[in-house]
This record gives structure tokens, C-alpha cells and sequence, in this order.
């Protein structure tokens, strides 16, 4: 399926941290991953501890609308959910303007959008309207402000939920006993109400890098890929808390969020900021039109908790911000281009394909290795460059160099020194050591 009409599935649903349309998106994608991702939903009892946070309760508004004392209904939820900020407790009162005015929000450079705000800690009721609605509001009526909201923290009424799934390489996933490689992690929100851009298309362009990843699967040693789809920061926390074995194993991350839209790709750097993932990342890149910024610059999102204190999972953040229509009305499906959220997904298969593959190869052997005895050397008539630069990438052969830092120092295509390496590993001539992961002590 087009990746636009997927995103236009998940799109309309009244989706925020812990509600109904958020398990109902989490069901499409599940639908939508391959079935060898096995992807599953998790479910969190809210109240519960997660490292500094709380699981927040579950979210449900029965109606919600504006009305003048007279009931002329101004703004009502059921035409969009975007016209109460997110996570507003329940209200039914008859207010003054003066009163009122303090909980209405809209947006001065977007007169005829509305506008998405939330507040889902310091808990207040406010309406979200068109600055153009506003204006025309008497300010001499009275306002009958009702919203019919609940929060939940039984479980049994739905809880807080996260989906994940994971693509292994060929051959299926390593025992544990000998598992050196680990985990990659590719990371989308899915809570925002009623918005394409942010969030919808990076949860489809993730899942089309997972269908590529199945069919075009990684060889086999290659890294898992591990999908997740949650609310934004505590959905992170929530999982991470829920599954801190997971911590040592992942070896880095993608956050993919606005992926739709029609700017160039932004990419922002790990923590580490000239980690392995930022330098291959860089070298997709290169002589491309993208925009680079630095780890946490804005907008920062799940790439806070992954890189961030006590996990520091390498991560990056792809998107294509910025984009007039942030968080309003008209971040809709008119500004979604497929072939913006298609070259996203190139750009992260990209990436992940290098560096999922990527390793240490390890000398086994002593002196100058006899290549035209083992089968090894490259005639220059058939490759000029490698032939060029074999003695150089056999140097590099002593526990320093990862297959992409050999490829980089002597100018080569990866994949074109990653199949020569490998033809000395099938020969037991290297040994591969796994990348060391960045996991602090906690
Ligand atoms: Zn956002």
C-alpha cells in the first residue's frame, strides 16, 4: 500500500498518550508491520514507577464543546479532536469572557488554523480555536465552558501502550551465548491528535524500512532491527523502564518524525556527535541537499531518552522540519508528498544497511597474506580501484578499523570493501568483533 494512504488511516484518530485512537493506530501499524517482525503491544498500569516518571493515566473525552449562555455551540471536539488541549480535565462552567479568555488558544501566524496544544502534567482545561473564531467571539456574552473528560489507571480499562517488533537477519537471531551483535533501534511517535506530518509519517516511514528490511533481509551477524511505536518521551521512558535488558543490547537508533512533507531531510547527531552512526550518516548524506544540527537542537524528541542519561544509545533524529504547518489544523494530508516519505526511508535503509553490517575484522594470520594463493587478489583489469588499494585495507586489519572506517580511510565504496573482507573472513582469515556498544555503568 501507498505509504500516504496508510498515514491517512492513522491520521484522523483522537490520538495522545494513553486513548483509544492511540490503540487503534497501534493496531494498523501492527497490520501494516510484516508478520515477521512479530510485532506486539505492551501494556503499562498507570501510576507505576518508571525511573523519575510516572505512567500517565488513560485519556477519554465523552464531549467537549464551547457554547454561548444561550447555547450557540462555538467549538465542538467532535468536529476535531485539536479543539481541547490534550489531557484537560473535566469542566462544566458558565464563565465571563474575562474568565474564559485565559483557556483559549490559537495561533497569530495561522489565523484560520487551529492550533494543537497539550498539557499533559500541569493538568488545566483550555479549547484550541481559530485566531479567526476568536476574534468574532462577543466579548459581552457569557460562555458555558463543558468538557466531559476521564482519566482511567485501572489497566483493565486499557492502560498505557507501546507496540514494538523486530527484524532479525538471515539465518534468524543469534543465540544468546554467542549474540556480539545486538540491536538497532528505528523509533517513531504515534501520539499526536489528528496530525500527518508530525506524527503519522515517520510511523509509515519506519514501517516501509521494515518491509524492505524483509524483503531484502540484512546477512546474517548483521544487527537486529527492533520498531517501536509509542506516545512521545514517557511512551520511550515507559518501554525502556519496562525492558532495561533491552539498555546493553541496542547499538544505536534512528528517530524518524516528519518525514512528509516537501524540505529537504534535516538530520540531527548523536550525543556522542562523531559516534560511527554520525559518521556514516554524514557519508549517506554526502553531496546531498540536507541540513545537519546538533544532538537535543530543536525539535527534540525520543532521541532525549535513547542518547540520554544513563542509556546513551547512540541515536539520530531524521526529519524534515521546519514546516509552517506545525502543529495546527493544517498539518493534514494536503502537505504529504509519498515520494518525500519514500526518500526518507531510502536515506534510513541507507544508514541502517551499512550499519548493521558494519564490524571489526581481526587479523588470523602472520605476514603478508599469499592473495593469489588463497584466491584473494584483485586483478586490475576487473577492479583497478580495489586492486589499487587491497595492501592499504589488509593493514587495517588489526582491531582498529570497522569495515566502514577501512572503506572511508581508503576512499572505497562500503559494500565494495565490506564483499572483499568477507571473502578473507569465509577464508578464516579475519575474525568479525562486534562493534562495542556505548551502554554507561548504571
Ligand atoms: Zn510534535
Amino acid at each position: 500500500m501507498q505509504l500516504k494512504l496508510l498515514l491517512e488511516k492513522i491520521y484522523p484518530l483522537h490520538r495522545t498518550l494513553a486513548s483509544d485512537g492511540t490503540d487503534e493506530a497501534l493496531q494498523i501499524v501492527g497490520d501494516a508491520m510484516p508478520a515477521a517482525a512479530d510485532f506486539a503491544i505492551e501494556t503499562y498500569s498507570p501510576g507505576a514507577s518508571i525511573w523519575t516518571w510516572q505512567v500517565p493515566e488513560r485519556y477519554m473525552v465523552h464531549e467537549a464543546y464551547l457554547e454561548t449562555e444561550h447555547g450557540q455551540r462555538v467549538i465542538d471536539f467532535a468536529d476535531n479532536p485539536l479543539h481541547i488541549v490534550s489531557y484537560s480535565p473535566p469542566v462544566d462552567n458558565i464563565l465571563t469572557w474575562d474568565e474564559l479568555e485565559p483557556h483559549l488558544f490559537y495561533n497569530e501566524d495561522r489565523p484560520w488554523a487551529i492550533p494543537w496544544h497539550f498539557n499533559y502534567y500541569q493538568r488545566d482545561w483550555g479549547f484550541c480555536l481559530s485566531k479567526n473564531v476568536f476574534d468574532n467571539l462577543s466579548r459581552d456574552a457569557r460562555y458555558r465552558a463543558v468538557i466531559r473528560s476521564e482519566f482511567f489507571t485501572d489497566p483493565k480499562d486499557g492502560g498505557f501502550r507501546v507496540g514494538a517488533g523486530v527484524l532479525h537477519p538471515e539465518g534468524g537471531l543469534v543465540p544468546e551465548a554467542e549474540a556480539k551483535a545486538g540491536e538497532f533501534l528505528i523509533s517513531s511517535h504515534i501520539c499526536h491528535p489528528m496530525q500527518a506530518n508530525d506524527d503519522a509519517a515517520g510511523v509509515v516511514t519506519a514501517i516501509e524500512v521494515a518491509r524492505r528490511l524483509v524483503e531484502n533481509p540484512l546477512p546474517s551477524g548483521s544487527l537486529s532491527v527492533r520498531f517501536w511505536f509509542g506516545p512521545e518521551t514517557i511512551g520511550t521512558i515507559a518501554y525502556l523502564a519496562h525492558n532495561e535488558d533491552l539498555i546493553p543490547k541496542l547499538m544505536g537508533g534512528i528517530f524518524a518524525e516528519m518525514t512528509g512533507n516537501k524540505n529537504t531531510i534535516a538530520w540531527h547527531h548523536t550525543r556522542q556527535h562523531n559516534h560511527l552512526l554520525d559518521r556514516i550518516t554524514s557519508h549517506v548524506l554526502r553531496n546531498t541537499d540536507h541540513v545537519e544540527r546538533n544532538f537535543a537542537d530543536f525539535p527534540p524528541n525520543d532521541e532525549r531518552v535513547i542518547n540520554g542519561p544513563g542509556v546513551n544509545v547512540p541515536c539520530i533524529s531524521i526529519n524534515r522540519w521546519p514546516y509552517d504547518e506545525y502543529h495546527t489544523t493544517d498539518d493534514n494530508p494536503d502537505i504529504i508528498d509519498e515520494e518525500m516519505l519514500q526518500d526518507a526511508a531510502d536515506i534510513i535503509e541507507k544508514i541502517v544497511r551499512i550499519y548493521a553490517t558494519n564490524y571489526i575484522p581481526k587479523r588470523r594470520f602472520r605476514g603478508p597474506l599469499f592473495l593469489s594463493g588463497n584466491d584473494l587478489w584483485v586483478d586490475w583489469r576487473e577492479n583497478f580501484e580495489l586492486n589499487r588499494s587491497y595492501e592499504k585495507i589488509m593493514m587495517r586489519f588489526e582491531g582498529q578499523h570497522s569495515i566502514f572506517d577501512i572503506a572511508e580511510d581508503v576512499g572505497l565504496d562500503y559494500w565494495m570493501v565490506r564483499e572483499y573482507v568477507e571473502k578473507f573472513r569465509a577464508k578464516g582469515f579475519v575474525e568479525p568483533l562486534p562493534i562495542p556498544g556505548e551502554a554507561p555503568e548504571f
